[in-house]
């Protein structure tokens, strides 16, 4: 088997606090690197290699590689990446194979005296269900709001354009809401080509947080699917697994869980649209990061994501509640092609998030029984079938509200 060999870490400090690797990689050289604040610098130990076996593990087993690391990796972690972590990232996608992975030396990490917790923040139906969740409790609240660049900001110079302004969205949020910003930024991205964020994002995420050492105790990652849906198999979406997965990246310092599992999509959305603090802020999209970047509000009001929400919200009767966030006006003159988008991703299989809006719509009385499940199974028969249908429901829906 071919092999990719890994220097040990080094810090440097600049502009920022940055630690990086140089990478043999099959022949081809590359770095690896991660920013981080520095009031963790005393933390981050330029041995540790746990961060980096995370975030090469899957581009190795995509390029069926073994890896060869210097340095220490944590004992707990070493033993999940070479086996339970590797076997549920090859069932999700069966093009990834199983690798060895060598390093110098195992280790027992320790936590800091001072240690924190963090949780993710995207400003999204998750990160602000998690926050409702464990904001009103002062030994829940995370210490830190993390945005990290591993990847769902685009590529290149754009990527970093994005997390300048999603930087400033935290630390103002984490101002006037008594938190504290943790921004990271990476090029982990440049080692997924050909794989999707959405199909390995909690790794890369994982990966960024056990760079900070045993500085974060815990950290929170926002679950997208309700426990009825989790589980290992083939998937376009790493989260169906975080329950069962984010655990295995836990070192013995840091603890990784999932939040906001026991809530459908629908609850989420219930749960924040009572708080506030999501009204001026939350951002659910997706939409071309170029032209988000141009853009004075957050949502694009017509990606998969934004149309979903849009839907939800405005079947909840909360739609006005986030006028500073999506494009309204957008919103209601395009609304039967933007709720189309919306019904071509119901009638996929496997989508509970998606069917959930249905099933709000028909509570409502904004739709009579589409027998959904059925309209499914049409839909596989032919795309233009599925178009046809999406087009039904979403003139159903448009003439109903
Ligand atoms: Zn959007």
């Amino acid at each position: 088997m071919d092999v990719i060999k890994v220097s040990k870490p080094r810090k440097v400090k600049g502009e920022n606090y940055k630690v990086y690797c140089d990478i043999d990689w099959l022949g081809e050289n590359k770095s690896l690197w991660l920013t981080y604040p520095k009031e963790f610098d005393s933390y981050v130990d330029s041995s540790s290699v746990d961060w980096v076996a995370t975030a090469l593990l899957i581009p190795a087993m995509l390029a069926k590689s073994d890896l060869i690391i210097s340095g220490t990796i944590s004992s707990s972690l070493y033993y999940f990446l070479c086996s339970d972590i590797q076997k549920i990232l090859h069932i999700q996608n069966p093009d990834l194979s199983q690798i060895k992975i060598h390093v110098d030396e195992m280790a027992l990490r320790c936590k800091a005296n001072d240690y924190q917790s963090a949780s993710g923040f995207s400003a999204g139906v998750d990160s602000f269900s998690s926050l409702a969740l464990l904001g009103d409790s002062q030994a829940l609240k995370p210490n830190y709001l993390a945005t990290l660049n591993v990847g769902a900001m685009g590529k290149g110079d754009n990527a970093r354009k994005m997390l300048k302004k999603y930087a400033t969205r935290l630390t103002e949020f984490c101002v006037n809401h008594n938190y504290k910003p943790l921004i990271i930024d990476s090029n982990i991205d440049e080692f997924f080509e050909g794989l999707s964020y959405q199909a390995t994002h909690s790794i890369r995420s994982a990966a960024a947080i056990l760079a900070l050492g045993g500085a974060i105790s815990r950290y929170y990652y926002s679950s997208t699917f309700e426990y009825p849906s989790i589980g290992v198999s083939k998937t376009y979406d790493m989260s169906y697994a975080d329950p069962i997965l984010l655990p295995l990246f836990s070192t013995e310092a840091t603890e990784f869980r999932a939040i906001g599992t026991n809530l459908s999509r629908l609850q989420k959305v219930e749960l924040i649209s009572d708080y506030e603090t999501s009204y001026k802020y939350l951002d659910v999209c997706v939409g071309d990061p170029a032209k988000r970047l141009k853009s004075d509000i957050p949502n694009c009001s017509q990606c998969w994501k934004c149309s979903r929400q849009l839907m939800t919200l405005e079947l909840l009767g909360s739609l006005e509640q986030y006028s500073d966030v999506f494009d309204l006006e957008k919103y209601h003159a395009n609304k039967q092609s933007i709720v189309f988008k919306h019904m071509m991703n119901v009638l996929l299989p496997n989508r509970p998030n998606d069917w959930d809006v249905i099933k709000l719509a028909e509570l409502k009385g904004v739709m009579n029984k589409s027998n959904i499940k059925a309209l499914i199974r049409a839909s596989k028969l032919s795309w233009r079938l599925r178009r046809f249908i999406a087009n039904k429901l979403a003139k159903t829906y448009t003439e109903s509200i």
